[in-house]
This record gives C-alpha cells, structure tokens and sequence, in this order.
C-alpha cells in the first residue's frame, strides 16, 4: 500500500474489490429506483393487436376511392371488447381508442372528421391502407432485448417491466451499511437542547444516512464510539455480520486521539488505503475484514462527505448493482472565482444552474467542516494540484452526484 495514494487510484482500487450484495424478486409497484438484477427479453409484442390510436370509425381505405362515401354501421368495438362481426365492403365498425381493430378494416377515421348518425357514418376524405392504425408490436417485437441487470428501474423501465408482465422482477438487495460516529464529544441528543459543553451534535450520521439512503442502500446505525481503539474494533465487529460495508467518522488523522487505523488492525483488517491526496477529505483508512468494506473518513463534515462521493460512492453504488457506478462526468463552468490555491487536487463542492446550454458551477463556501454549501450539491468540480486562484468561466472537470 503506497502511503498517500492519488484519490483516483483509491477509488478504483476499493471499487474493484466489491461486487454486488446478492439479488431477490420484489413487487414491482416497490420498484422504482431500485437495480434490475436479470435480464429483460419481450416475450410478447406491445401492442399485442393491430389498434385504435382514436375514436371514430373503422373501415375499408377502398371504399374512400370515391368521396364523400357514407358507409353503413354494423357494430360498435369498444375498447376492451373484440368486434364480432367482419368490416365488408360498404361498412364500417364504431371503435374506441385502445380497441381491437375488426377483421376486414385496414383504416380508422376520428370522429370528429365524420359526419355520422347511428346507423351510417360520412367520410370526406381518401385513405391509405394501415392509415390510423397502431400496429401489434409497434413499441416492443416479442424478442426484443429490452432491458438488462444492472439498469434503475425508471418510470420507463418499471412500465416495460409491467408490459411484460414482469410483476415481481429479480433486483439487487438493497447493501446494508453499517454507520459507526467516533469522537469522544460526539453525542446523540434526543431532546433538542443544546449539548453539553464541549460536545456536539452528530451531524455526519444524518448525512451519511441520507447520501446512503440515495445511493439505493440501507443504513444501519451502529452507535456512537469513543476514541478508543478496541470500543471503535468492537463496534465494527457487531457490525460485520450484518452489513456489507461500514463507513466510519472522525479519527482518521494522526492525532493522539485518532483511533480509527489501529481499530481496523485490531479487528485484523487489510488495509487498503491510508491517507489519500485529495482535500478536502484526503484523511481516510479503508479497509476489508471478512469481505465487508471499512470506509474510515474525517470527522469534518465536509471532508468526509467529499471523501464520501469523490471515493467510496462508486464502490457503495457497486455493491448495489450499478452497471455504472462512478460518478457521470460532466464539463462546468465555475459561476464565481474561486480564491484559494491548491496545492493538493481538490474537489469543489458545488451548485448547478444550467442555463444558456452551460452548466454553472457555484461552489459557495469550501470550509473542512461547512455543512451549508453541502444542501443542494448537485455535483463535485475536480480543482488539480498546483492550480492557483481561479476565475469564474473556467471550466472545470466535474462529476454529477
Ligand atoms: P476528527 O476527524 O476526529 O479529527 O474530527 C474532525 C472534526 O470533526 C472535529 O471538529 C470533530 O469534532 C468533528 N466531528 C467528528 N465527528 C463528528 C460527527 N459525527 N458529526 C459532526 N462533527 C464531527
Ligand atoms: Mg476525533
């Protein structure tokens, strides 16, 4: 393990040792969002019979050569209901959108372009045979690839799913992860008064659970820890047989109390990487212990959620059946100067406004521990090492969360 590892190399290093969680069928109306797990293949066309894109009348194009032609009304198809009897010469059917279209028709009209009575209808104008009407396997061929495992299931998918017949489509388990707050000042208030001196709110847990929560896992709360060794080991511990991967706060610098490192040893760990070259965030310890990952950030809010999109995100999204599970890049443009110098690569954080076909980038206040500018973070802008203050029209690698 080099000792302080370039961010994007730590990235794809713990994203290549996982894999995702396991798989399981679930109603589909619980679907969307979720990973679909299996492979897609139409079994049936959509739609499954020649239709009514309207209502109105259907009938012979031939019968159009002449016009205006009245033609004589022998029954009316409802959507839903199958006409009975065959469209001749001279005839035609009442139909419904939606309805099956009755043997012997190869045109439909709307209504509103008809004269009719309840016996006859009027048709001022020539038609073409197939005009006006939706073919069977006009959106889907029966054999027709349609989806495949590792795609979210939006609204698209979730009704392709159901065209199918799908109802309950395998998808991934949602990861368990394990959420463990070490610090020894850090407290879980349950009434709303302020802590006491020197201590303070858990904050990171909140944030955790949430970014979690939208990365289609499952957060599972494993406690607050003291900065002692073998109190954070055995809160990972209880943990391992539970979750698929534990994210720590706090205690990941080289401080007297910053206990997270040697916890992960005592727990007999592997250590993955120590330290990267990012800020903020670039104090980290991941680990693996029994095939479940340890993602150990700062206690900093902001440095650990920085660490936590820029790096463990991607394995996270993995583990939850991802095909494509790192950040999707996009170029933006910085909305207003940035006055720092970075000696280190950097990831800004930051909001989006696209307007004029350019995504501006408003990276607002970059303090280690500022919670604010992380509301309405749309997406991170990569800042590399050696750059000195930057103007705003820049435009900056960035990634969408
Ligand atoms: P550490 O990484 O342990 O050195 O902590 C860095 C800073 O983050 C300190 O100011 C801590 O008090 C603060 N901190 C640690 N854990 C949390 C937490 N769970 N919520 C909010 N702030 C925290
Ligand atoms: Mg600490």
């Amino acid at each position: 393990m080099k000792d302080i590892m370039d961010y994007g190399e730590a990235r794809e290093l713990i994203l290549q040792r996982v894999a995702p969680v396991g798989t399981e069928k679930a109603p589909l109306s619980l679907c969307g969002g979720r990973i679909l797990a299996q492979k897609l293949t139409a079994a049936e066309n959509v739609p499954a019979f020649d239709r009514s894109p309207y209502d109105g009348y259907a009938f012979r194009a031939a019968d159009t050569a002449q016009t205006p032609v009245t033609l004589t009304v022998i029954e009316e198809a409802p959507a839903g209901a199958v006409a009975t009897k065959t469209v001749a010469p001279g005839t035609a059917a009442k139909i419904l959108t939606g309805a099956p279209i009755p043997s012997g028709a190869d045109a439909v009209v709307k209504f509103e372009q008809t004269d009719f009575t309840p016996e006859t209808v009027t048709i001022h104008t020539r038609f073409r045979p197939g005009e006006n009407i939706v073919r069977a396997g006009e959106d889907v061929r029966a054999g027709a690839e349609l989806a495949h495992a590792g795609q979210r299931i939006d609204p698209g998918l979730a009704g392709t799913l159901a065209a199918q017949g799908v109802y309950a489509p395998a998808v991934y388990r949602r990861p368990r992860v394990g959420v463990i707050s070490t610090g020894n000042e850090v407290v879980e208030e349950e009434a709303a008064a302020p802590p006491a001196p020197g201590k303070i709110r858990n904050t990171n847990r909140y944030m955790l659970e949430a970014a979690l929560r939208s990365a289609g896992c499952e957060p599972v709360f494993l406690g607050v820890a003291p900065d002692r060794a073998e109190a954070i080991r055995d809160a990972m511990a209880r943990g391992l047989g539970a979750c698929d991967a534990i994210i720590l706060t706090g205690g990941v610098s080289v401080g007297d109390y910053d206990m997270t490192r040697a916890a992960m040893e005592l727990l007999g760990a592997e250590l993955l990487v120590s330290g990267m070259d990012l800020k903020p965030g670039g104090a980290c310890a991941c680990g693996m212990r029994d095939g479940v990952l340890l993602c150990g950030l700062s206690g900093n809010p902001a440095s650990a959620m920085t660490c936590f999109y820029g790096v463990m995100l991607p394995a996270l999204r993995k583990l939850a059946g991802w095909e494509e599970p790192r950040l999707r890049p996009v170029t933006v443009t910085l909305g207003a100067d940035f006055p720092k110098k970075s000696p280190k690569p950097r990831l800004l954080r930051g909001r989006l406004e696209l307007a004029d076909g350019t995504a501006r980038f408003f990276p607002g206040n970059q303090g280690n521990a500022v919670i604010s500018s992380l509301m309405g973070c749309e997406a991170l802008a990569e800042v590399s090492a050696g750059s000195g203050p930057i103007p705003a029209g820049t435009a900056l690698k960035g990634y969408l969360l």
